[in-house]
């Protein structure tokens, strides 16, 4: 079963030589760009290829503003700050997911709080979300969200589109409108993903993208913060060492952070993002092969919820068991065929174990039964 597996993976990329899980691809403009920066001498803080970059991934999104950042993580923690997150306060987000969602919330000062995620959307939860909130929150007379025990501030909510795959906006938005919530979506997987239409990352306050190696696009490392006008103009100058515009005096008005993006790096961002619709049409014919290998059989192939188009930045299956998992990351691994494990829960990582939770019951179904498959651009769509 899983050798047949191992198989059409190979078919798919026509090679006997080791697959891994996402390759970038440099077939564009990428190498001219970066050799106008190098040309310009402009590599660094200043430079064109930003200003460009934000603009091209502020239409893309249909973001009012896009801010570049040095990475994603980078983007998270500015947009959590920009959200008016403090020292002490909690954030919600969830324990599915990479441990940079969490590590922003930290940098806050901040505290994560886990609720369950939906299995068929492997994001956050609006019933979990509306349940703790239920259970555990109450709103002050000035309408903030503070929790029952320790009346501390919920101060955001911060859910992540797995894989590529929108989480349930509709349900979430309502949750937090409802509670006063800033919603802070973490779409660092999900450039090019729609949720009934619209651009993931651009349904709450803020939204972030991460351009890390092995992201759908990639700018060697990079993030983008998204949102509106007034936020926007505030995270361009948090992120840029909150320097006042002066003709030569150094005014700095804030502790601000040296978050921005290379100019060397928006070159090859640029480059990229002209790419984008044609991985994300190779990356769909991938699932859909996946989908119609696998139908029928033990594994079930995550596709995309219902109203939404998915990215598909990385390919999952559901294994019926952690044994079966774990049999095949051992028969793929040991072909050459990279696949890896779902992350462990944030709650069972040592620096977010104390953090208050749900039960999270999907979370640890999912948790023990989700491998990740080879997800490059196929072959035929290289060039
Ligand atoms: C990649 C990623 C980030 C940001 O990562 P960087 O490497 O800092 O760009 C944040 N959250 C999730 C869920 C991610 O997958």
């Amino acid at each position: 079963m899983f050798d047949a597996l191992v198989r059409f993976v190979r078919e798919q990329y026509r090679t006997e030589d080791f697959i891994p899980l996402h390759a970038p691809v440099f077939k564009g403009q990428e190498s001219g760009y970066v050799q106008e920066t190098i040309a310009s001498t402009f590599v660094s803080s200043v430079g064109a290829f930003v200003d460009r970059f934000e603009k091209d991934a502020a239409a893309y999104t249909g973001a009012a503003r896009a801010v570049a950042t040095v990475n994603g993580t980078a983007a998270l923690h500015a947009a959590l700050l920009l959200a008016g997150v403090q020292r002490d306060e909690l954030v919600i987000t969830q324990a599915l997911t990479f441990v940079a969602t969490c590590n922003a919330i930290a940098y806050c000062g901040a505290q994560p709080v886990f609720v369950d995620v939906d299995r068929h959307t492997l994001g956050m939860s609006p019933a979990s979300l509306e349940a703790w909130l239920q259970a555990h929150a109450r709103l002050d007379a000035d309408g903030n969200c503070r929790s029952k025990d320790g009346d501390r501030r919920i101060a955001a909510c911060l859910p992540m589109h797995t894989f590529g795959h929108p989480a349930d906006l509709d349900g979430l938005v309502s949750v937090c409108e409802r509670w006063n919530l800033p919603l802070v979506e973490d779409a660092a997987e999900s450039l090019g993903s729609l949720y009934r239409g619209k651009h993931t990352g651009s349904f709450g306050l803020l939204g972030t993208l991460s351009f890390n190696g092995n992201k759908i696009i990639t700018t060697g490392g990079g993030g983008m913060i998204l949102t509106n006008e007034a936020l926007g103009a505030r995270a361009k100058h948090l992120t840029t060492t909150a320097k006042r515009p002066h003709p030569f005096e150094y005014v700095h008005d804030e502790v601000g952070f040296n978050y921005r993006l290379p100019n060397l790096n928006a070159a090859l961002g640029c480059a990229q993002l002209e790419q984008l619709e044609h991985f994300i049409a190779s990356k769909r014919e991938l699932a859909s092969r996946y989908a119609a290998h696998l139908e029928g059989s033990e594994l079930i192939f995550v596709q995309e919820p219902e109203h939404c188009r998915s990215n598909y930045w990385l390919n999952a299956v559901i294994c019926p068991s952690r044994e079966q998992r774990d049999f095949l990351l051992q028969v793929s691994n040991a072909a050459d065929v990279m696949t890896r494990p779902i992350w462990q829960l944030m709650c069972d990582l040592p620096a977010y174990a104390h953090c208050p939770r749900d039960g999270l019951e999907q979370s640890r179904w999912l948790a023990d039964r989700i491998v990740n498959l080879p997800s490059s651009v196929l072959p035929e769509h290289l060039s």
